[in-house]
């Protein structure tokens, strides 16, 4: 058994590594040909970043893989023989904490070398010592309350009824629905700070813009994402009355004002397209069939471990295999999702103009050094947008 889910673990390891592999040589080769949508210094330097990028990945990789070993050999074992707690539920928190602060600690390493050397070193970050430990502070806080309650409520479920996974899968759901309902307005504000708009040219016409796509205009606001880093951005969020449209400070100051109405209808394209409960709607599909594998692990699956089959070691175990599963399913959300991307351009192209949207995704490319190009698979397995060059193709079309 042992043999059987290191193997499956290792061969994620390996189709991830091949991935990047293939990404690398890609971005490698297309950095020497002629510069396309970035100036020709930014497409060299975007190109580098992906790259290096790309490698970062893969020493991560490797540090997943050791890790998983070090949890499947003894960690788990030595985590339960350590905590002499007699409640279960109780047990589950202690247990689940410790679990994801250890693994948390082991990804530190990863997280302060991309945020203190790969993204200062190409000049996006900003973040200085103070705000990362405030931040760490703060998410820490947040996720000890959350994290808390959500485990010993699974723990419970999972004590008191032989299909848990049933009933599991409808508490996490409801709480997934909740997370998006309180994000904008609960627990972005946490983090940055929120400030609704205060050009009142701007203001007027995106106030018109909602008008003319019948949407509520009570939320656009602009956030101090400075601070942590230089890269433009705006997104949606929210369920029912805390839907929100937010704008990074960077991006109201380089755009213009046509470029800023056509990314603003891009993202009112989601709206009107209902792209967030189609994303929930279709994560809560992957996560239903999840609920269904960790509730039917075999019995040999904890002997093989030398643990028990407890509610704490279930949640592990979804923490160390879900993140294969994600894997696999993660290309159908993909896929979703880029065609959500293209249907919101066409949204935005129409708000403002097909011209003023292609000057906007281009200067953002070129001010967030992203690479237009990408190779087959890694968009087929991860990403959320279509490529720049088949996005602009397609306004152009
Ligand atoms: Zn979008």
């Amino acid at each position: 058994m042992i043999t059987i889910i290191s193997v499956i673990y290792f061969i994620y390891v390996l189709v991830k590594i091949y991935i990047s592999v293939m990404e690398i040589g890609f971005v490698s080769r297309a950095k020497n040909e002629k510069a396309v949508i970035l100036s020709d210094q930014n497409y060299k330097k975007a190109a580098e970043y992906k790259i290096k990028s790309e490698r970062l990945s893969i020493l991560t990789s490797l540090a997943d893989y050791a890790i998983f070993l070090f949890w499947i050999g003894f960690g788990l074992r030595y985590l339960e023989s350590i905590i002499p707690i007699e409640d279960m539920a109780l047990k589950s928190v202690v247990f689940v904490l410790l679990f994801i602060a250890i693994n948390f600690l082991f990804s530190l390493g990863f997280d302060i070398y991309k945020t203190f050397v790969l993204d200062k070193k190409f000049g996006f970050s900003n973040m200085d010592t103070k705000l990362f430990l405030h931040d760490l502070l703060k998410s820490s806080i947040l996720f000890i309350i959350f994290g808390s309650l959500v485990t010993w409520i699974v723990s419970k479920i999972i004590l008191s009824f032989d299909t848990w996974w049933i009933y599991g899968f409808i508490f996490v759901f409801l709480v997934i629905l909740v997370i998006n309902v309180i994000y904008p307005t609960l627990i972005a504000p946490i983090f940055n700070k929120f400030k609704v708009l205060d050009n009142d040219e701007l203001k007027e016409a995106i106030e018109k813009l909602f008008n003319q796509v019948g949407l509520k205009s009570s939320g656009v606001f602009t956030i101090d994402a400075s601070k942590r880093d230089n890269r433009l951005n705006a997104y949606f969020g929210g369920l029912g009355k805390t839907k929100r449209v937010v704008l990074f400070d960077t991006l109201v100051q380089k755009l213009t004002k046509s470029e800023l109405l056509a990314v603003l209808g891009h993202e009112l394209g989601h709206f009107k397209h209902k792209d967030i409960l189609k994303s929930i709607a279709t994560m809560s599909f992957m996560l239903f069939i999840m609920f269904y594998i960790f509730g039917n692990l075999p019995t040999s699956l904890f002997e093989a471990v030398g643990v028990s089959n407890e509610p704490y070691m279930i949640i592990a175990f979804f923490m160390i295999f879900s993140p294969i599963l994600s894997f696999f399913m993660m290309p159908l959300f993909g896929l979703i999702s880029r065609a959500n991307e293209y249907n919101a351009d066409e949204f935005g192209a129409k708000c403002e103009s097909k011209e003023a949207l292609i000057s906007a995704l281009k200067k953002l490319a070129n001010e967030n050094k992203s690479f237009p190009l990408s190779h087959p698979l890694n968009i087929f397995f991860y990403h959320t947008h279509p490529p720049l060059a088949q996005r602009l193709k397609r306004l152009q079309e």
